[in-house]
């Protein structure tokens, strides 16, 4: 039988948080419903508190980064949402409907330029391709497969 790759414009996964700051301000629906409101579909969603393990793991590729331990405080420092979101283009989708990193420079109307000033505090987090989708999603939810 022919095996045919799956499609990215029919269906594509990103692993979406919904960081402390953005679970303490209470903007969870917000996000979801801008994701929702754009074609995504939360097919996982779950509300955790992230060990330091799991977040170095999450944030690897910045280990060498000055901000690195304070990355890690931020985001074991609370409660997040972390979830999974499916549809078209979804690594895109979301990573447009996020913002620019630094939420002074996110433009108004992106969850980032609506929500945050501080670049250590924007709000929500989305896979950045396709790789680290793969990766952080076996993370979150290894249940996923
Ligand atoms: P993202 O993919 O847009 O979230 O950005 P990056 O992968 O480059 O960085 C991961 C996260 O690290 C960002 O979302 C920020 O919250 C945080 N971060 C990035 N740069 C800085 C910085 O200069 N200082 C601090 N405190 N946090 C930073
Ligand atoms: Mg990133």
């Amino acid at each position: 039988m022919k095996v045919v790759k799956e499609n990215p414009l029919v269906s594509e996964r990103t692993l979406v948080l919904v960081k402390p700051d953005g679970v303490r301000r209470g903007v969870v629906g917000d996000v979801i419903s801008r994701l929702e409101r754009k074609g995504l579909a939360v097919v996982a969603m779950e509300l955790r508190t992230l060990s330091r393990e799991t977040a170095e793991d999450h944030y690897a590729e910045h280990r060498e980064r000055p901000f690195f331990g304070e990355l890690v405080d931020f985001i074991t420092g609370g409660p997040l949402v972390a979830l999974v979101a499916e549809g078209p283009r979804a690594i895109e989708a979301f990573r447009a409907l996020a913002g620019a990193t630094d939420p002074v420079k996110a433009a108004p109307g992106t969850i980032r330029g609506d929500h945050a000033l501080e670049i250590g505090e924007n709000v929500v987090h989305g896979s950045d391709s396709p790789e680290s989708a793969a990766r952080e999603i076996k993370l979150f939810f290894p249940e996923l497969g």
